[in-house]
């Protein structure tokens, strides 16, 4: 028999989510996730995933993911520390401290993970944390475990920023702060003012952290905001996923020996959670290598996104102030957001809604995520339908 008062707290929340058009719906895919998905038997095109390259269907990481299950099994067997290193776990992190330009880098189970795991490696409680507005959740959660002070700074603004840092240092309350910020903000495609960042941190001696999972793959030829900017030395901790533009799964830091070291002594994913298992690894290893091989597939996105964007742009489609592939249809309502979504969605495109709470009210928006592996004539049929249903709706 369950408690009465969990499942007085369950019905009354999720109802609650519910009424406020809040629940997720999650619909399977039952094909990979590539530009087109098969759900509930219908093809779409898919405008929503952030395989950015279409490596997660890459035939040669396939085949190297299947060499790894075969020689290595399925799994690694142990946290990292007992004896769940293999030798393909140093080779990754080899290869992405070249990947990243810097002396060292740890890899972890996801990206999120890597966020819980690095900061509060690193934060305590006599430590602030100077954390832009719109960071994605797994810095939040990770700055909150960290119990160091957050103080949150306007997004993107350098003023709030410089006098937050002036306040913090001044009030000599803190033993180290950190400066915290994505590299590419996941709603609306916009770009840390990483320049004015560092200029900032080196003035007050902030710590600089750079979660770039929507920049790793996009940005730089590939490698990263922080390549981008041509800040790889100025740059304490370059955080990544493996999970997006290199299409496995995974997270790691980059940055100096040191702090890696550091952090495989004292983050705790790394200490008590199981190692990536050998497929993910190998897998993620020959996505980096591609990437430093060739800027062709990183090349193709940016063609693909600009493609994109000036099509939805030339329809009368606010898209916000985007500067990389994410490219946010920003409708308004939540209400009529949704409705747009789901109308695309019965014409074929998927194409998800974003809504307050994870949005500010009034900004809801129809995400878009145009990829390397969509062809002209998938983005050509996109834009037809946001076309039929943008005007149907009286958007555009
Ligand atoms: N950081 C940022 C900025 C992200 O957008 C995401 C993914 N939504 C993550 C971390 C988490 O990465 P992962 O999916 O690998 O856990």
């Amino acid at each position: 028999m369950s408690s009465k008062m969990l499942d007085a707290f369950l019905k009354e929340n999720l109802e609650d989510l519910k009424d406020k058009g809040l629940y997720n719906v999650i619909d399977p895919l039952e094909s990979p996730n590539g530009p087109v998905i098969k759900i509930n038997g219908r093809e779409l095109i898919n405008l929503s995933s952030n395989n950015y390259l279409g490596l997660a269907t890459n035939e040669r990481l396939k085949k190297a993911a299947a060499e790894a299950i075969s020689k290595y099994g399925v799994g690694a067997g142990a946290v990292r520390t007992i004896n769940g290193t293999l030798d393909i776990h140093i080779k990754l992190e080899e290869k992405l401290a070249e990947f990243k330009h810097t002396e060292a880098a740890i890899a972890y189970q996801s990206g999120f993970n890597c966020n819980m795991a690095a900061i509060s490696a690193v934060m305590d409680k006599n430590d602030a944390i100077l954390s832009d507005e719109l960071n994605h959740a797994s810095i939040i959660d990770g700055c909150r475990l960290s119990k160091a002070k957050i103080i949150r700074v306007k997004h993107a603004d350098m003023e709030d920023l410089r006098t937050r840092a002036r306040e913090a240092k001044e009030s000599g309350l803190y033993n180290k702060i950190m400066v915290i910020t994505d590299g590419v903000f996941s709603m609306d495609g916009d770009i840390a003012k990483l320049p004015e960042i560092v200029e900032i941190a080196e003035e007050f001696d902030l710590i600089t952290y750079v979660d770039d999972a929507h920049g790793s793959g996009v940005l730089g030829d590939g490698a990263g905001t922080v390549k981008h900017f041509g800040l790889s030395d100025k740059i304490d901790f370059q955080i990544g996923t493996l999970s997006k533009a290199i299409g496995v799964v995974g997270g790691y830091v980059a940055g100096k020996k040191e702090l890696i070291d550091w952090l495989k002594v004292r983050s705790r994913p790394f200490l008590f959670s199981t190692a990536l298992t050998p497929a993910d690894v190998v897998a993620s290893t020959k996505a980096i290598e591609l990437l430093m091989e060739s800027t062709e597939l990183n090349e193709k996105l940016w063609e693909n996104a600009n493609y994109l964007k000036a099509g939805l742009e030339k329809l009368g489609f606010d898209i916000g102030n985007s500067e990389t592939p994410i490219t946010p249809c920003i409708i308004g309502d939540e209400v009529k957001t949704q409705e747009f979504s789901k109308k695309l969605n019965e014409e074929g495109v998927y194409a998800k809604s974003i809504v307050f709470p994870t949005v500010s009210k009034g900004t809801g928006r129809v995400r878009n995520m145009p990829s390397a592996a969509h062809t002209k004539e998938m983005l050509d049929n996109a834009l037809a339908i946001y076309e039929k249903v943008g005007k149907e709706m009286g958007i555009i």
